[in-house]
């Protein structure tokens, strides 16, 4: 007898997908490329870095003519550069803009720019600075950079705890940290420092995209996150569904669904990445509603089977 086929239910969380920042940062770097076009006529523009944690979108800019590098001896001389929404280390930017003859386009998210203008207020101001973050994470070092010489960054409570004592002291968090994180790490911190000062620089796209994928664990029978895996803002919403109970599945794209994981659920959700364009969603819910999926049946492979 043949398998009742029913359709898939899905829900889109909202907000989800690009942020304000990633959104600026690509149109800027598709305009750049017009530009460096026109000028040289070889439409290259130069990132130092990944512009953005997802290699859909990084391939689909580098077949338009972004060249990703590692280091700036990589970037031709006189060619166009780019800064992107995480922003880089001033010394960075001051090696790319004389690299370059000025020709850097800098789309730092002004998110991530008030964080390290606040970084450099404190300084001036004489307070140690802690930031709140992955001390690898590219944002944290840009951070780091503009803090001056007596900066520290924990990425744990007990890295927290290790501060110590101290007489005045700024805190500055990366920019996708959790609340809780940052309100835990005030009270660890409130009793051992005289004078505390700190920054909220949480930003709110990710607080959003968070509190969405919360809301929407609780209606559908699993979640499938889309985006990088080299997405940190992405790898916090799964640990937040997963942290709920929630069946969570995360791909980077529709191609890598599997038939199996689809057993017995009815409604599915879909969450995205602040660095997931949503030309990598929209596939998604059509891959989910195009595809006749019956419920508990194996062997589903993505592709849409009518
Ligand atoms: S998550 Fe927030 S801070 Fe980061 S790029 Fe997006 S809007 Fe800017």
């Amino acid at each position: 007898m043949e398998n009742e086929r029913k359709p898939i239910e899905v829900e889109v969380a909202s907000p989800t997908g690009f942020c304000f920042g990633v959104k600026r940062a690509i149109e800027s770097l598709e305009k750049c490329i017009g530009e460096s076009a026109a000028s040289d006529g070889a439409g290259k523009v130069y990132s130092i870095g990944m512009p953005i944690h997802n290699p859909q979108e990084v391939a689909r800019l580098s077949r338009k003519g972004l060249v990703v590098v590692e280091r700036i001896e990589d970037v031709p001389s006189g060619a166009g550069a780019f800064v992107r929404a995480h922003g880089v280390h001033p010394s960075v930017k001051k090696a790319l803009l004389e690299r370059c003859c000025g020709r850097v386009t800098d789309a730092t998210c002004p998110f991530v720019k008030n964080a390290q203008e606040k970084a450099a207020l404190l300084a001036k101001e004489g307070y140690s600075v802690l930031v709140l973050g992955d001390p690898n994470h590219p944002e944290v070092q840009a951070i780091v950079g503009c803090a001056g010489e007596d900066v520290s960054v924990a990425s744990s409570l007990s890295e927290v705890k290790g501060v110590g004592k101290k007489d005045r002291l700024g805190v500055i968090s990366q920019t996708t940290q959790k609340k809780e994180f940052l309100g835990a790490a005030s009270e660890v911190l409130a009793p051992a420092v005289r004078e505390l000062r700190i920054f909220n620089t949480i930003c709110g796209a990710t607080t959003q995209r968070q509190d969405a994928v919360r809301k929407i664990t609780g209606s559908v029978d699993g979640l499938i996150v889309v985006g990088g895996k080299n997405s940190a803002n992405t790898a916090k919403l799964v640990e937040i569904a997963r942290s709920r109970n929630c069946d969570t599945l995360w791909i980077e794209h529709s191609g890598e669904l599997d038939g199996r994981w689809f057993a017995g659920k009815a409604r599915i959700g879909i969450a995205a990445g602040a660095s997931t364009p949503d030309w990598l969603i929209e596939e998604l819910k059509i891959a989910l509603e195009t595809s006749q999926v019956s419920r508990g049946m194996e062997g589903y492979d993505g592709r849409n089977d009518e």
